[in-house]
């Protein structure tokens, strides 16, 4: 593989009631989702996602739900709406997760799609918070696209790539952790303050990067890991791994996520490949990480275990010529524009960082914020610690496009967008055609009533007429595409008939 690589975005929206901090976030996540849901005809599946994994047929009676009203004003809160778990049409999953909304997008193939789909979480967003405001008496509630709400908590944005399981863990350590400790000065968010409560005054290139505290590890929530080993595949486990990656932002400019997952997918693809021989390692990777946010001017040094002293944009150098180098050896890339768009797109950041950081505000979002930033403060003269400057970062990301000062740039053409707003309004209700996320969404697009939950890796019927749930498993990320089950669903005008046609060898 190249750039092309089944992978998935996950966004937890931070969220908040203005004017009542007390106001419970759990149970507003759950309201965000079930409203959106509601809106869409989907029944909220709830809980029934992770059971569906272990048994789907077990107690069944316990965990089916009515179907909920399609009329969002008339939403009851009766079921506990912090149980709140959807399939979406577009085949992403939409849930409350740490007392947060989170989106999880279907899985892509291409940097670009990852992009598409990823701004659909956002879309979907908006409308969630939009309709709960036409709710009579509802509290008003925003979400934002951040990582921190800058008085300690920090939330994820996670990224997944498929890997084949026979390469070897240390291998994916020691060529990853120098990637991701310098990749924030391609695709960090930005943020105003300095340590996890944003009490030190300064700039820095990542949301994330104070919040890490070791190498390796499996929490995702308490001392977090650069790499994290959980190892859930949601596909044939002896032949995938599934790499969750937790360091990055959430980024809302189109570069920056091409980049973001287009440069990890080339970095995965040398590693299985063995391309990459060099020890890279740094000296103290998470103080490292925290270096390298904390400088904004690229001139932070890391220390190698080979004893060179380089700069983050230096390491990026090594990782982009290496991939020019394996990419130019392996010559058999299936989707040779794609990769030659991540490439160039690399290349084109790392030379303007290089030359003038600002140079870059149309394609990164920490340097897209750090200009509107130093704008006022050249304009009202404000120190880093002024609190207008903090709260200017936290409106940056919220998703409502007249007040997300982000989403106003995108507005006034003043960042480079590659995909169009038509396709992201696809996005938010089609899946992508090229994985099983097809087959997930299409499913409960047109099936919705008879679909009695589905995950990353089955889908599960309630077909009328017959006693026991029917299961279809998608353990094959590739598999369930829109040319091999687009004409089968076409043409099959119930889920029996899909069913039959699915047993009926081709
Ligand atoms: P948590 O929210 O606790 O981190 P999680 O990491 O298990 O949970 P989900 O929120 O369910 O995950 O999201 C999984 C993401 O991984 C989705 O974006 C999905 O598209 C993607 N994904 C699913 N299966 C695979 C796979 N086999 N390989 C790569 N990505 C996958
Ligand atoms: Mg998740
Ligand atoms: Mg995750």
């Amino acid at each position: 593989m190249t750039v092309r690589r089944i992978m998935g975005l996950e966004t937890e929206y931070g969220i908040s009631v203005p004017g009542d901090p007390m106001a419970n976030p759990m149970f507003l996540s759950g309201q965000v989702v079930s409203v959106y849901a509601a809106a869409q005809g989907i029944r909220s599946n709830q809980s029934s996602w992770d059971y569906a994994f272990e048994d789907p047929l077990r107690d069944a009676r316990g965990w089916q739900l009515d179907r909920q009203t399609a009329d969002p004003s008339q939403l009851t809160d009766v079921e506990d709406p912090t149980l709140a778990n959807v399939v979406l049409t577009n085949g992403a999953r939409y849930y409350v997760d740490h007392a947060h909304p989170e989106y999880s997008s279907p899985e892509v193939t291409l940097p670009r799609d990852a992009v598409a789909w990823d701004r659909a979480g956002d879309a979907i967003a908006l409308e969630s918070v939009r309709l709960l405001a036409a709710r009579p008496g509802q509290p008003p509630v925003n979400l934002y696209k951040n990582n921190t709400d800058g008085k300690g908590q920090s939330y994820g944005t996670h990224e997944n790539y498929l890997m084949p399981r026979r390469t070897a863990f240390p291998d994916i350590v020691r060529h990853l952790i120098p990637f991701f400790v310098t990749r924030q000065v391609v695709c960090g968010a930005g943020r105003v303050g300095l340590g996890v409560d944003s009490r030190g005054a300064g700039y820095q290139i990542s949301q994330r990067a104070d919040f890490f505290e070791t190498e390796v590890g499996l929490e995702t929530t308490l001392k977090r890991p650069i790499i994290n080993t959980r190892d859930e595949p949601h596909a044939v486990a002896d032949r995938y791994r599934r790499l969750h990656v937790i360091i990055g932002d959430a980024n809302q400019l189109d570069v920056a996520t091409l980049l973001k997952t287009g440069t990890t997918s080339l970095v995965l693809g040398m590693i299985e490949d063995g391309h990459l021989t060099e020890d890279w390692s740094i000296r103290r990777p998470v103080a490292a990480l925290q270096a390298v946010s904390h400088d904004p001017t690229l001139r932070a040094t890391v220390e190698l275990v080979d004893g060179r002293t380089v700069t983050a944009l230096d390491i990026q150098w090594m990782y982009l010529e290496a991939a020019r180098a394996w990419l130019g050896r392996r010559g058999d890339d299936p989707e040779p524009e794609a990769t030659a768009e991540v490439l160039a797109l690399w290349e084109e950041v790392l030379a303007g960082l290089g030359r003038d950081v600002m140079s870059c505000s149309p394609l990164l979002d920490w340097v897209a914020k750090l200009k509107l930033l130093e704008g006022y403060r050249a304009r009202d003269g404000l120190a880093w610690d002024d609190h207008r400057l903090a709260a200017i970062d936290i409106q940056w990301a919220d998703v409502r496009p007249e007040k997300g000062l982000v989403l106003r740039l995108r507005d006034r053409g003043m960042l480079r967008d590659l995909v169009t707003p038509e396709a992201v309004k696809d996005a938010q209700t089609t899946p992508p055609e090229d994985t099983r996320a097809w087959f997930r969404g299409e499913c409960v697009r047109r099936f919705t009533g008879q679909v009695f939950s589905a995950s990353w890796d089955s889908v599960v019927f309630d077909v009328p007429g017959r006693a026991s749930l029917q299961r279809v498993p998608i353990l094959e990320p590739e598999r369930g595409t829109r040319a091999q089950v687009g004409a089968l669903l076409e043409s099959s005008a119930d889920v029996g008939e899909l069913l039959r046609g699915l047993a009926t060898p081709e």
